[in-house]
């Protein structure tokens, strides 16, 4: 591999599933060279990346984790605007399989008359159109001279679940999906330098909720970090903080996680922030 400029990771989604005023749903960008590889496409995406200074039409590549529609909603919408503002070249989505008929049906049925009316007076349809890559199975998706992109598949939901690992020559950067806890995410994120991960709330909130058993646990991403040896821990998908009345709820998580790893710098992610990697 070439030796890129350091990559960059921006959070341009902190949320989750419901609407809440300062977090947008999952979205994360990650900037290897001249490179904007999208990670999911949640509420807000398309606004907050244009809030954070990315013009939708810079992205060069989109990687989905599953199909729930908090990590997607805002794809068709990437498309259409990225087509709008003068892309030309099809845009390469790699997802679970299933990806693909979504922006079928969310895309290209459900937009049909805007597409037809927009192609009717000149606009080319290359830009438009998209390159599905259905992952199969987890491991090798991309590899490039800057950089190689890995999957691991985890349970969530009964959904195909892919957690990302991005690997430059010089850096490590894991993006979960919605997991529920596996062991086997320690070696995918051995000695990472930087894990966006989901910490959707404490036992307590899960242990209300019917779908508490899809997700992670402080304790369980503070094991998994520190077993891995993780150096930055960015805490996502916080879930806990549309029931809670507690403003510190996400800050009481982080410190769970760094009572058990105390060697790691742990932060619950905000819009906007940035890291260099
Ligand atoms: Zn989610
Ligand atoms: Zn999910």
């Amino acid at each position: 591999m070439n030796k890129p400029s350091s990559p960059s990771v921006l959070i341009a989604g902190s949320g989750a599933v419901r609407a809440h005023p300062t977090r947008g749903g999952p979205c994360y960008l990650v900037t290897i060279d001249d490179q904007n590889l999208l990670f999911d496409c949640g509420r807000c995406a398309v606004h907050n990346l244009s809030r954070f200074g990315i013009p939708v039409e810079s992205i060069s590549e989109t990687y989905i984790t599953h199909l729930h529609f908090d990590h997607i909603c805002d794809l068709p919408l990437m498309l259409l605007l990225s087509w709008n503002n003068g892309r030309s070249r099809h845009m390469p989505i790699f997802g679970p399989k299933g990806i693909g008929a979504f922006l079928e049906n969310g895309l290209r049925q459900a937009y049909v008359a805007d597409i037809k009316s927009r192609t009717a007076h000149g606009k080319s349809w290359d830009g438009l159109d998209w390159d599905t890559h259905e992952i199969a199975k987890e491991g090798l998706v991309r590899e490039t001279d800057s950089f190689i992109i890995e999957s691991l598949a985890t349970k969530h939901a009964g959904l195909l679940n892919y957690n990302y690992r991005i690997k430059t020559p010089s850096s490590k950067i894991v993006i979960t999906s919605d997991s529920e806890p596996d062991p086997r995410l320690i070696e995918f994120c051995r000695d990472a330098d930087l894990m966006v991960v989901e910490c959707s709330g404490t036992k307590e909130f899960y242990d209300t909720q019917a779908w508490g058993g899809w997700h992670m646990t402080p304790e369980d991403v503070g094991r998994i970090a520190r077993e891995a040896g993780v150096k930055k821990v960015v805490l996502k998908h916080l879930v806990i903080e549309s029931f809670s009345k507690d403003p510190d709820v996400s800050e009481k998580m982080a410190e769970t996680i760094r009572s058990l790893h105390p060697d790691g710098e742990i932060l619950v992610a905000e819009d906007g922030m940035l890291f260099d990697v």
